[in-house]
């Protein structure tokens, strides 16, 4: 497995994971923008994660050929087997588990730990040779509180302003539908209002027998009937014209990064809700702890503080600085100027290692002595 400008290439088994052009044949983990690209030749990915793909990019974008694989099925390609397991992050996310020659690697994608009932939850492929990570949130600073308490403040404020409209930014694939969930779970059983671009991938998952209760547009010509009510709309919506036309609207947004107040502060939410679809920090190293691997790459975000902290546990751990990761849902968030001292929001000058061949270390690891893992 190596490293290149593309993005993580297995080479005997001729395929890129998550690649961010165009390539002949990818492995997909997950929907998100910065993991599933158009134009591929073959993808394979979980049977959600294609149909995702499809709705966001059309049928002739989303590869040329689709193989849908169930979790735990294996395919092998040039003698390479391949399956993937849950990864609890969005609808369909999977991590990607790669054997060849007796080494094993694991590419997590994105990944939480926390119950999701919109998605299956993160599976441990126990103790590969390697474990590649992602690290939006790997810093001690962040610590997500319980969703269902996040849910609890926002339905005391619908509570006690009954004359305004909340109106929620959360991002398209995942965030939606997990906060509409979580408020059905809390026992909000009235309409949810959504923009109109988060429409159709409610539809989707509600395809795929996740219930998401009364879904109705929300008209802002309709504004009289949208006092009191919530409604969902994308991040880059809540801060323009649209959402101001709502009536005396309370700005909330659901993010990881809502624990840090400038953020908040500099997009305007009034109502910040701490809720995320990536691992915190303390999760992002129990995960590494349970998986057991000896080594451990990092693919992006902060990557450095994860690194220490592994290897003070006698893990190896490695910073691989991808190209062209976290730029949809909350990896996106991140910029420099954001106050916590972080480097996730700069992966285009992080490609400083793109074309190196770092499987070396790993491969004299597992004994095979070719770069692999
Ligand atoms: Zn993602």
């Amino acid at each position: 497995m190596r490293v290149t400008p593309l993005g993580l290439h297995c080479e005997p088994g001729g395929f890129f994971i998550d690649p961010i052009r165009p390539v002949d044949r990818a492995v997909v983990s997950h929907g998100h923008a910065d993991h599933a690209r158009p134009g591929h030749g073959a993808v394979l990915a979980t049977a959600e994660t294609l149909a995702i793909m499809r709705a966001r990019m059309g049928e002739g974008a989303a590869g040329r050929q689709q193989q849908a694989l169930a979790p735990g099925q294996v395919v092998t390609q040039n003698g390479v087997r391949v399956w993937l397991r849950p990864a609890g992050h969005v609808l369909g996310s999977a991590q990607i588990c790669v054997e060849w020659r007796g080494s094993r690697i694991v590419v997590s994608g994105d990944y939480k730990r926390r119950f999701d009932p919109t998605c299956a939850g993160f599976e441990v492929e126990p103790a590969p040779d390697v474990f590649v990570t992602e690290a939006t949130f790997a810093l001690p600073v962040f610590r997500h509180p319980p969703a269902e308490a996040e849910i609890a403040r926002l339905l005391r404020s619908v509570a006690l302003f009954p004359g305004r409209t909340h109106v929620i930014g959360a991002y398209a694939l995942g965030k939606a539908q997990r906060v509409i969930a979580l408020l059905r779970a809390a026992g909000w059983e009235r309409p949810i209002y959504l923009h109109g671009a988060l429409l159709p991938l409610c539809r989707l998952y509600e395809s795929f027998g996740v219930p998401l209760g009364e879904l109705r547009p929300a008209t802002v010509a309709d504004k009289a009937q949208l006092v009191g009510a919530i409604v969902l709309a994308p991040p880059s919506a809540i801060a323009d014209r649209w959402a101001r036309r709502l009536q005396d609207p309370v700005v909330c947004l659901a993010s990881g990064w809502m624990q840090v107040r400038q953020r908040a502060r500099a997009r305007g939410v009034e109502l910040p809700l701490v809720i995320s679809d990536h691992a915190d920090w303390d999760e992002l190293n129990r995960t590494v702890d349970e998986v057991g691997a000896p080594e451990v790459w990092v693919t992006h975000g902060r990557d450095d503080a994860l690194v220490h902290a592994m290897a003070q546990r006698g893990l190896r751990g490695r910073a691989l600085h991808l190209v062209g990761l976290g730029e949809e849902d909350e990896g996106g968030e991140a910029d420099p100027a954001g106050g916590t001292g972080g480097t996730a929001g700069e992966p285009a000058g992080s490609g400083a290692a793109s074309g190196t061949a770092i499987g070396a270390a790993s491969g004299a690891a597992s004994g095979t002595g070719e770069g692999t893992a």
